[in-house]
């Protein structure tokens, strides 16, 4: 495969920009690769500036669930541009973008966009500590809720990639309201609550992890945190940012029918653009400015090209409905892989949930933080290059989350199962 341009260009990147990315996994160092460059998009394929192209199941990701350059999206962008890109002003397509979210989750009454989900989660949660006027925060080891202060603290995605446990440049004073529990552990919840629980506003989770590679919840745990919430008087925030829109129409809180107080969205309600998103219950979100005495705000929120391009994703997954078609797929995908590493003896486990997968290269079930860790990340590193190496894009780390769109084809699938079966055999 020729990398000449890529080269090329990595390292003119790193002249100028941090590490030569913009984001730290993007730099592949954790799979011992260099930085991939795209030239362009094309429904589920990416091309690299040396003409590669790719299988692709990073997928912005997870920010883009119908292809590449869909040409709804593009019509969007365009149509909304042509009249200029933001006006600092409230524009209609704000609330048509808000109002397809309200349809697909009920639980959420008022909601606010925002520019990224680090502003959500950080404004859902500054709305709960107003709330409820307590300062305490429940995490769970291994999620990801964005970069902002308070979720620094034993934090998945690029955290666990490159073994941070804590960030330089948080004090000790902003995490000592964070409480850090196991996933899929209700007992260590349990055992927070008791300790804490007159100080606790709010449980924040990813219900489908998708930061320490996939990690789904067992049985019981979503309803687990909604009872504990209560039992304390604290409220329960869903993070979605990957799972909304993405593991069914109403997100993570529709598959498994638990109602949160708060929801946290972003990614794909952007259409592949700058977003997020955060709402709730109505007397919660009341207590915003202009209304109420929390405050937040944002000069490009509800940005109307954003939220055109958003609003055109969200119309068309209503119109297809996707869902189920995309799962079948992703299944069909993960039992593949796992079949391939089976027959050729090597312990891989597949973690698959809606259009998302994670191989973790061990012989046990992963169900939380510690038993992802265990996983041996030299054999994924190996894996990642050798399929990349075949044209399919993964996830460059263990600790992330590959994503089908609805272009990717049973003829892709085939073809990412031969690879895999070179690449592990
Ligand atoms: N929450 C979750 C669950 C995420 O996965 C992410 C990013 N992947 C964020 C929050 C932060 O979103 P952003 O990168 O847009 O700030």
């Amino acid at each position: 495969m020729d990398k000449a341009l890529i080269t090329n260009a990595f390292e003119r990147a790193k002249r100028s920009i941090v590490g030569g990315v913009n984001s730290p996994v993007r730099s592949f160092s954790a799979v011992g690769a260099p930085a991939l460059f795209a030239e362009r998009g094309e429904g589920a394929y990416l091309y690299d500036l040396d003409g590669n192209r790719y299988i692709d199941y990073l997928m912005s990701w997870g920010a883009i669930i119908l292809g590449h350059a869909h040409e709804v999206v593009r019509y969007a962008i365009e149509d909304a541009s042509k009249r200029g890109t933001g006006y600092g002003l409230s524009t209609e397509i704000e609330c048509e973008l808000a109002e397809l979210i309200k349809q697909a989750f009920p639980s959420i009454d008022l909601l606010r966009l925002v520019n990224s989900g680090t502003e959500a989660v950080m404004s859902a949660v500054r709305l709960a500590r107003g709330y409820t006027g307590r300062n305490k925060v429940v995490i769970f080891e291994g999620c990801y809720h964005g970069h902002s202060d308070a979720f620094l603290a034993k934090a998945g995605s690029g955290m666990a990639t490159f073994g941070i446990p804590k960030s330089k440049g948080v004090p000790p004073s902003f995490v000592r309201e964070t409480l850090v529990a196991q996933f899929n552990d209700l007992e260590s919840v349990k055992a927070i609550c008791e300790e804490h629980g007159e100080g606790i506003a709010c449980i924040l989770v990813e219900p489908v992890a998708g930061n320490m590679g996939l990690v789904p919840p067992r049985d019981g745990f979503l309803e687990g945190l909604r009872e504990a919430a209560d039992g304390i008087g604290a409220l329960l925030i869903f993070d979605e940012v990957i799972t909304g829109f993405r593991l069914s129409s109403g997100g993570a809180q529709k598959r498994y029918g638990v109602r949160p107080d708060l929801t946290t969205l972003g990614k794909i309600i952007g259409g592949g653009l700058p977003i997020g998103a955060f709402g709730g219950r109505g007397d919660i979100m009341e207590r915003l400015a202009p209304l109420g005495d929390v405050y937040q705000a944002g000069t490009l929120s509800g940005n109307p090209v954003v939220a055109g391009a958003g609003a055109a994703v969200l119309k068309e997954l209503k119109r297809t409905n996707p869902h189920a078609e995309l799962e079948r797929r992703a299944a069909e995908l993960a039992r593949g892989i796992e079949e391939t590493a089976r027959s050729a003896g090597v312990p891989l486990y597949v973690s698959q949930c809606g259009p998302m997968f994670t191989c973790f290269f061990t012989a046990e079930e992963v169900v939380d933080y510690k038993s992802a860790r265990e996983c041996d990340t030299d054999r994924y590193a190996s894996f990642f290059r050798k399929m990349l190496e075949a044209g399919v894009l993964l996830p460059p780390s263990q600790f992330e989350t590959a994503f089908l769109s609805t272009c990717h084809t049973d003829e892709d699938v085939a073809a990412t199962i031969r690879a895999a079966e070179k690449a592990i055999g």
